[in-house]
């Protein structure tokens, strides 16, 4: 089993402090066990913090050029394993292998992208100088890396979710200690087995496997933490991070919403809804979570998307085979919450037009669409996570607004118009970290743009060109003499007529008004 066998692989390219704990990690699809990983805990989250900072300021020193020769044979590695990366990845999500597969695109884009940029995002910014103080001086700002960043994310993307933050930290010089989901740690303990072991890139990147236990000895060891998670983690984490004054970035939930107005292309609306609230069985904080359709076209879309969703296949496809279109839910949990939230809405006279319930075998739950849903309902208020779409009749696009905004979560929203202006009248008053215009999750992929959370959804933000390298970077201000004066105006001795002379010139340049600027006294 290619999942089992990269388990224990893994532990040749792990940590010293193991304490002999393992976590045991199932297939959602089947309940099989798939693989196992150590259990490291603080011990080992101590020891791995430890050797990544010994390895660092190597790592720094190569410079970007170095950095991204190792960063592009990690490229050639995925690419190389990419069909055995995708098996691991679906028996411990139970995705589809679509689904899967589309985590390497991610991969492939992000280290093309930040490998590529590197160099210009990290250059030094020259600055021109201010003030009389300033005529001989040069001014610079250097870009360096917090030593260690400490990286916690979810179970939804076993590779893409490590990958869209740690390629651009890495890039930067850090060095990075991951701490994957513990229902999803196979993935990424062989991508970070492949960086050490097969292309022998620098011990500049840990993993950390383990629970919340070992999550929070990270935020413990590291000099800036980024977390990908729930709202409720997320909380706890900034709480710690500002008792230690370190930085966090925190990439958490959403209740994403979708505005279809009556002058939108239906067809392409349906068919971006119906992958945009399915893909990886909904379990994306970007995925489409209700939608708001106007009146003259809710009966059309409705019956467009249900179409569609009914038709969806589901299961867990076999390897490369892409023979299915939905998988299974991750956790236990998140399948109680997903079937929660629908009885919660049929309770509450919501009607089901497909879908519903959950499998009897393994952890599905399928495709559902629900209309006559308000906001007294779970579906409508809650993060969801799941493969489900709750979608409301609105009367125009004032009250889809109005409803939008209706929420804690502002992570992205998307709105579906043919006039543009509209569109953009329509985002600017959302209150989303994104807006789609006549697509879904669009601006996750589109790494020059900033990706960030509003209310509730988050602290900081990803990707947005070099913003997304440099929040894993210190500034560091460098300011030198053009000419070597042998004192400054402003230095001991203090005397009469060195200073008045100064007083003077400080009014002559820096007043707004010629009285000032001649120190005359204010007229009585
Ligand atoms: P979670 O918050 O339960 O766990 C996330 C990670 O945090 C796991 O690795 C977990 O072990 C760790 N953790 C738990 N308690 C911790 C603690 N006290 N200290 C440190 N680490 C701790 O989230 P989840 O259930 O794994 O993931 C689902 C959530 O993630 C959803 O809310 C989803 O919207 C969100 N998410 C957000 C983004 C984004 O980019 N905004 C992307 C993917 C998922």
């Amino acid at each position: 089993m290619a999942a089992t066998e990269a388990a224990h692989r893994s532990e040749d390219a792990g940590i010293a402090g193991h304490s002999g704990a393992l976590i045991e990690v199932r297939c959602p699809a089947d309940g099989r066990v798939v693989g196992h990983v150590p259990d490291l805990g603080p011990a080992g989250v101590v020891a791995a913090a430890a050797q990544l900072r010994a390895a660092q300021p190597a790592w720094e020193e190569l410079g970007p050029t170095g950095r991204a020769t190792h960063m592009r044979n990690f490229l050639d590695w995925i690419l190389d394993n990419e069909n055995r990366l995708v098996g691991i990845m679906q028996e411990e999500t139970g995705k589809s292998w679509g689904d899967a597969a589309l985590e390497i695109s991610m991969a492939v884009d992000l280290i093309n992208y930040y490998s590529g940029h590197a160099a210009e995002f990290l250059a030094d910014r020259k600055v021109a100088s201010w003030g009389a103080s300033g005529v001989t001086k040069k001014l610079r700002v250097f870009a360096r890396p917090y030593q260690l960043v400490g990286m916690i994310t979810p179970w939804n993307g076993p590779l893409g979710g490590p990958m869209l933050d740690g390629v651009a930290a890495l890039m930067a010089g850090a060095a990075v200690l991951f701490k994957p989901s513990e229902f999803t740690p196979l993935t990424w303990a062989e991508a970070s087995r492949g960086w050490l072991l097969d292309i022998g890139a620098p011990p500049v990147l840990a993993n950390v496997t383990g629970g919340p236990e070992t999550g929070a000895a990270v935020v413990e060891e590291v000099d800036m933490i980024m977390f990908t998670g729930s709202t409720r983690t997320g909380r706890r984490i900034a709480a710690r991070a500002g008792e230690r004054l370190i930085p966090c970035s925190l990439e958490l939930g959403g209740k994403d919403p979708m505005i279809v107005l009556s002058d939108a292309d239906i067809d392409r609306a349906a068919g971006a809804a119906a992958w945009g609230a399915m893909w990886n069985s909904g379990q994306i904080c970007i995925s489409v979570e209700r939608a708001y359709i106007e009146a003259a076209v809710y009966d059309e879309f409705v019956a467009k998307v249900t179409d569609k969703v009914r038709n969806l296949r589901q299961g867990m496809d076999p390897d490369g085979s892409f023979s299915t279109d939905v998988g299974a839910m991750c956790t236990p949990a998140q399948l109680d919450i997903v079937e929660s939230h629908v009885n919660d809405a049929v309770a509450r006279g919501a009607r089901v037009l497909t879908g519903g319930k959950r499998d009897q075998h393994g952890q599905f739950f399928e495709p559902t669409v629900l209309v006559d849903v308000d906001h007294s309902m779970a579906c409508m208020r809650e993060e969801t996570f799941g493969p489900t779409l709750p979608i409301m009749k609105v009367a125009d696009e004032d009250e889809a607004v109005r409803l939008a905004n209706d929420s804690r979560y502002g992570l992205s929203a998307s709105v579906w118009t043919r006039d543009s202006q509209r569109a953009d009248r329509i985002a600017r008053q959302l209150e989303a970290g994104a807006v789609n215009q006549n697509n879904v999750m669009m601006s996750t992929f589109q790494l020059p743009v900033p990706m960030s959370g509003w209310k509730e959804s988050g602290v900081g933000s990803r990707s947005g060109g070099a913003a997304g390298m440099l929040k894993f970077c210190r500034q560091q201000s460098v300011v030198s003499e053009r000419i070597s004066l042998g004192s400054e105006p402003h230095w001991y001795p203090y005397a009469p007529k060195k200073n008045k002379f100064q007083a003077r010139l400080v009014r002559l340049l820096g007043a707004h008004d010629w009285r000032r600027r001649l120190g005359r006294s204010p007229r009585g």
